[in-house]
């Protein structure tokens, strides 16, 4: 097959392989600035150092934008069992949890399948509920960690324990709402509650959290590089830059933020062939709750019309091949065929739709979107592992993944600028309304309300979560 653009997938190719910015960014990302979690002075400074790299590459309108969201400050956390033995436990709370204190009864839930909640609604009652991070045996969806706890929450529990179902990772982290103290186990250490629990039938445990809730400031990071300007309509594509705050964030996300700043990098050196303007964020506060892609997608709602496509890439630098998973735009799928083909890469291609990470806000306002991935992995791949613990570090990127990306995506990115025949278009709010139904994601979204509505016939309601009842934004 012919490739039109091969003087120009040239200069991009042998750009990307004989550079080792991306590696010399990762490791100012994850070694200087540390998790970059939001709020904290390595997030702000890390925001700046990526606009000071791309104006070096040249580009000059690189920026900042700025915006408000809910935080989040980690305090010390404990777990002791109080009967029928002593023993105290390596645990860490679970961003949003309210510090506080609970001593009561621990009830195990296995996985925490969808229906286990209302069945054991009795024994929950007043009590500290543990379940791991594993999907349910007999559930075809997901069940996320948040709806766990929203459940849990719901069948009246007081206390939670989210328990890492991979060996050797430590204590799991991740987001949940702020209402009952929560925390991380290992495998290890919850494996021997389990124990605890079949032996002795009933184990006594007091969870203590010192987390703060509070209000900060973050900021996306956001640069053009303008091509020819054609008409009107444009690329975006963006990486989260947060990781979680025990970590450095190495692949999930750094690892795709530092992919989106070595293709503006290349794309720039190639953009008198570039028809349209390709737009690339780093977007702020994901992990916490896509709060920098929610503030995007609305405060440049009036752009969305003229955006050809989102492509998100976060942790686009981990293992796997660099293909493309669309959400729910089969009609671009023979477009890559062909481009692939005529980039000889392979680059393939899948159909899935997930909330959890930055595409998502896009494609809510209909938007046309994909994530950078591997659809052939998902049928042998058994989790994230690493991720979400202290364990996601520098030293588990490899460069020639984090290359390999770049070369696929910056080559997909130009020609996505630069098609005449461009297929998808902006999906109407009916139209997304209908889809997320069909997905069940409204259930999501009615479960949330279902647990504000709940948590507001308390007597006692700690502070943080009377802020969180009141939050009205979009998030
Ligand atoms: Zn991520």
């Amino acid at each position: 097959m012919e490739n039109p653009y091969l003087n120009v997938d040239k200069k991009i190719v042998s750009e990307i392989y004989t550079s080792s910015e991306p590696m010399d960014n990762l490791e100012v990302l994850c070694d200087v600035y540390g998790s970059r979690w939001p709020g904290t002075q390595d997030d702000y400074d890390s925001a700046n150092y990526m606009v000071e790299k791309l104006k070096s590459y040249g580009i000059e309108n690189a920026h900042t934008e700025t915006f408000e969201i809910p935080g989040w400050r980690r305090g010390a956390a404990t777990l002791e069992v109080t009967h029928p033995i002593k023993k105290s436990f390596d645990v860490i709370s679970l961003p949003f949890s309210v510090g506080g204190e609970v001593e009561a009864d621990v009830i195990f839930l296995d996985a925490g399948h969808v229906d286990v909640y209302e069945k054991r609604k009795d024994e929950v009652e007043g009590n500290i509920v543990m379940v791991t991070s594993a999907r349910p045996a007999g559930m075809t969806r997901n069940l996320h960690r948040s709806e766990k706890y929203v459940r849990s929450v719901l069948a009246g529990a007081k206390g939670w324990i989210f328990m890492n179902h991979y060996p050797a990772y430590g204590p799991p982290t991740g987001g949940i709402s702020p209402i009952i103290p929560s925390i991380g186990i290992s495998y290890e250490n919850g494996s021997f509650l389990t124990r605890l629990l079949k032996r002795e039938g009933k184990v006594r445990a007091r969870i203590k959290t010192t987390d703060e809730n509070l209000t900060v400031e973050t900021r996306n990071v956001v640069c053009d590089v303008e091509g020819n300007s054609v008409d009107d309509e444009y690329v975006l594509t963006g990486c989260h830059v947060d990781g979680h705050d025990i970590s450095q964030g190495a692949v999930d996300p750094a690892s795709g933020a530092v992919v989106v700043m070595e293709m503006a990098r290349v794309l720039n050196m190639v953009k008198d062939s570039l028809k349209r303007r390709i737009r690339f964020i780093g977007f702020g506060a994901e992990e916490t709750g896509l709060f920098g892609s929610y503030y995007y997608a609305s405060a440049h709602e009036s752009e969305l019309d003229n955006c050809r496509f989102m492509l998100n890439l976060d942790s686009g630098g981990g293992a796997g091949k660099k293909g493309v998973i669309f959400n729910d735009f089969p009609e671009l799928e023979p477009t890559l065929e062909k481009w692939a083909a005529e980039m000889k890469v392979d680059m393939p291609h899948g159909q899935m739709v997930s909330p959890y990470s930055d595409h998502w806000p896009f494609f809510k306002k209909g938007v046309p979107t994909g994530s950078g991935s591997d659809p052939t992995a998902k049928a042998s791949r058994t989790g994230r592992g690493y991720g979400h613990t202290r364990y996601d570090t520098l030293d588990k990127v490899k460069q020639p993944n984090v290359r390999l990306a770049s070369a696929n995506y910056a080559r997909f990115l130009l020609r996505v600028a630069n098609a005449d025949d461009w297929a998808p278009r902006r999906k109407s709010q009916k139209e997304i309304e209908d889809f997320i139904k069909q997905m069940g994601f409204d259930e999501t979204v009615k479960l949330a309300e279902r647990v504000k509505a709940y948590v507001k016939t308390w007597d006692q309601i700690h502070p943080d979560t009377e802020k969180w009842l009141n939050r009205k934004s979009d998030w």
